[in-house]
């Protein structure tokens, strides 16, 4: 993509306040379609905070956020979740107990029904879910429904992809398949995508660039290459020591 292309996503000089206390401030950052941005820190430095401005569910105090160079929110605009082209994936991701997996899919698409089915077998296919549609949520595994719930977020092709920490949920040993899994069709979907995380592996793991926070601030943002090899300071550095 040529470097002057408009970003999907531009979030810029985002601040958020609770109290006196700024927990987002003056946060910039940009995700390209087709691209996976980790935003990666510890428990508590504004990630969600920060993931819920993009949203739309949580109102900056200023700032302004842009997707495909339209501005969605800024000190006059505010564009609620559904009119942003945002899908959005969260630890405790929740599916609707007493529909079929196929319905659940199919929750957020409206029109013509063939084509709905056409989309839910889609990705279910895409998702190794083949064959589940009627099957209800209770019937399936953690990762089954994690993978379902990811079918879902995709199925009205969002411009920009919102997870937040969507695995923290899933036992140790699934993981890494489910990362994988998802990684590839997220890529195949092409939106942009901020994964929100604290865990320094999963970031390693799936993303193309990394920015990495900390009080409210990206102190450091590049290819996961970079940021490991070259960490901005101590605390950065120490952020992925465990790591081996
Ligand atoms: P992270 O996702 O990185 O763990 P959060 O964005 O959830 O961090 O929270 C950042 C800080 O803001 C935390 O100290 C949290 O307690 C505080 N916070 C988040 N939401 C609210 C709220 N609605 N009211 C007051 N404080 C909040
Ligand atoms: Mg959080």
């Amino acid at each position: 993509m040529p470097q002057t292309a408009t970003p999907r996503l531009q979030a810029s000089n985002l601040t958020r306040k609770f109290g006196p206390r700024a927990v987002v401030s003056d946060l910039s950052l940009t995700v390209a379609a087709g691209q996976v941005t980790c935003l990666l820190g510890p428990s508590g430095c504004g990630k969600s905070t920060t993931l819920r401005m993009i949203a739309g569910v949580e109102t900056p105090d200023s700032g302004t956020i842009q997707i495909d160079g339209q501005i969605v929110c800024d000190a006059t605009r505010h564009l609620p979740p559904e009119a942003r082209g945002v899908g959005m994936m969260f630890q405790d991701f929740a599916l609707f107990p007493h529909l079929t997996i196929a319905k659940n899919v199919a929750f957020g698409l409206h029109g013509d029904s063939a084509k709905k089915a056409a989309r839910v077998r889609e990705l279910l296919e895409r998702v190794n879910l083949s064959g589940f549609d009627r099957k209800y949520p209770h019937e399936l595994s953690g990762g089954e429904q994690q993978r379902v719930a990811l079918a879902r977020a995709l199925a009205p092709r969002p411009r920009v992809m919102l997870m937040d920490e969507p695995f923290s949920g899933l036992d140790n040993r699934l993981r890494d398949g489910i990362r994988d899994t998802t990684l590839e069709v997220l890529k195949e979907e092409g939106a942009a995508v901020l994964l929100v995380t604290h865990e320094p592996e999963e970031a390693l793991r799936m993303a193309d660039e990394i920015a990495l926070m900390r009080d409210g601030k990206i102190v450091q943002q590049g290819s996961p290459y970079n940021i490991y090899n070259a960490p901005a300071d101590r605390e950065a550095a120490a952020f992925f020591s465990d790591i081996n």
